[in-house]
């Protein structure tokens, strides 16, 4: 850091986390520099970011989408690196130089940068929950080994995060702490009559009723995999046990989750649901700065209510539980089975309840060995996609 002016990196810029993380940085030009961008394909909306932000480095996933950019940066006559392909993007997530990653690719896409950013030692901010999910003790015992600091982003595990005792760290277990308790939303489908559910559209089910989110967190949030992901997300955030990791549904989305601890204390962070919150936590820890955010009127508000998850409605929630006690390679497979199902069902392809019905039977195949090393986690990961397509009928 140089004058105080903390240089960032973006992996996933042009979505909605890296949209809102920009947002925060552009309000405190004296904080923040932004060093690096990336995408998957879309060139326009990674161009005008470039012009606002004027990063020295960007990545783009797909090779004619880097092409693109780089003519029009040329045109544009901004002095800007384009690096492409997964190379790339791993490149610039361990640029020297660097202060905080913000790690907000959706998917498994986002492991191998993410996993750069923390073997680099930088401060990584972490929205991409499936890394962790896919890689739980490769990624925390990387941010031990490299001495990176891990933030959470996700607004319940941020939560969970600023209701701990001062000073507590990513990947140890809170003193005095007896039980996480991880607040849901419930989502579009909380109170829809079952017998609807075979005619569930794309549309729908994102549509989400509190949040604005990319499509894929959207449609898992329908289901109730995200709480899943999220309760195997805080076992390693938090190394708490699924036993003591309890989901509760509270439909405002205002207590965004609690911690609970042995003298029967319930700590919880509340604010409006507006992911800036949490975004401008992590990335002015432990200093405050404003995120734009408009402030909680709860005499608005007037109702906060609390109801215990249907696991019957939404098995996906369930599954997450059986791949966390499972261990090994379970997680992988119930990640990876769910990004193609939801990426089908997002097709219009299959019907809603299909997502959970192949998560299941692709989760019960897979093997609970420990997973040591990134190859050995693409590998479990590839057989548990191929086995998900073809139950999808892709062969
Ligand atoms: P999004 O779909 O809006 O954006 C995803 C970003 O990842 C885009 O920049 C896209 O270009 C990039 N990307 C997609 N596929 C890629 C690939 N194969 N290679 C490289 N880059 C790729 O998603 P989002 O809603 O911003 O979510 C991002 C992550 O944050 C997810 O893991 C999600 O679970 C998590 N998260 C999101 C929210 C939210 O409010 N949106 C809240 C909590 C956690
Ligand atoms: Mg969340």
């Amino acid at each position: 850091m140089v004058d105080g002016v903390r240089n960032v990196v973006v992996l996933g810029s042009t979505g909605s986390i890296g949209g809102s993380t920009l947002d925060v940085v552009a309000r405190h030009p004296d904080r923040y520099r932004v060093r690096a961008l990336t995408a998957a394909r879309r060139t326009d909306i990674l161009f005008q970011q470039c012009l606002e932000h004027r990063p020295q480095c960007v990545a783009m996933a797909d090779e004619a989408a880097a092409r693109d950019l780089r003519q029009r940066l040329r045109g544009a006559g901004l002095d800007c690196r384009v690096l492409a392909g997964p190379e790339g993007l791993v490149e610039v997530a361990s640029l020297p130089g660097v202060d905080t990653v913000m790690a907000a690719i959706v998917g498994g896409a986002g492991l191998a940068p993410t996993l750069a950013a923390v073997r680099a030692g930088r401060c990584v901010l972490l929205a991409n929950k499936e890394a962790l999910v896919m890689a739980g003790p490769l990624f925390m015992q990387a941010v031990t080994d490299s001495g990176a600091t891990l933030l959470p982003i996700d607004s319940e595990h941020n939560a969970v995060f600023q209701c701990m005792p001062g000073g507590f760290q990513a990947g140890s277990a809170g003193p005095g702490v007896r039980r996480i308790l991880l607040t849901a939303s419930g989502g579009p489908f909380r109170t829809l009559p079952p017998e609807r559910f075979a005619d569930i559209t794309p549309e729908q089910a994102v549509a989400h009723p509190n949040w604005v989110m990319g499509r894929k967190i959207s449609v898992d949030s329908a289901t109730m995999m995200n709480k899943g992901l999220e309760v195997i997300e805080a076992h390693w955030l938090f190394s708490m046990p699924a036993e003591r990791i309890d989901v509760v549904v509270h439909p405002q989305s205002v207590i965004h989750s609690m911690v609970e601890y042995e003298d029967g204390s319930v700590l919880a962070q509340l604010g409006n649901p507006d992911m800036r919150t949490p975004i401008a936590h992590a990335l002015a820890y432990p200093d405050r700065v404003d995120a734009g955010v408009e402030r909680l009127d709860l005499a608005r508000i007037g109702t906060l209510s609390f109801e215990a998850p249907d696991f019957a409605r939404f098995p996906c929630l369930r599954l997450a539980y059986r791949a966390l006690e499972r261990g090994g390679a379970a997680a992988v497979a119930l990640n990876a089975a769910n990004e193609c199902a939801v990426e089908r069902f997002l097709a219009g392809r299959v019907r809603f309840q299909r997502i959970a019905e192949v998560v299941e039977t692709v989760l019960d195949r897979a093997g609970g060995d420990s997973l040591g090393s990134l190859e050995a986690v693409a590998a479990a990961d590839a057989e548990a996609r191929a086995a998900a397509h073809d139950l999808l009928g892709e062969g």
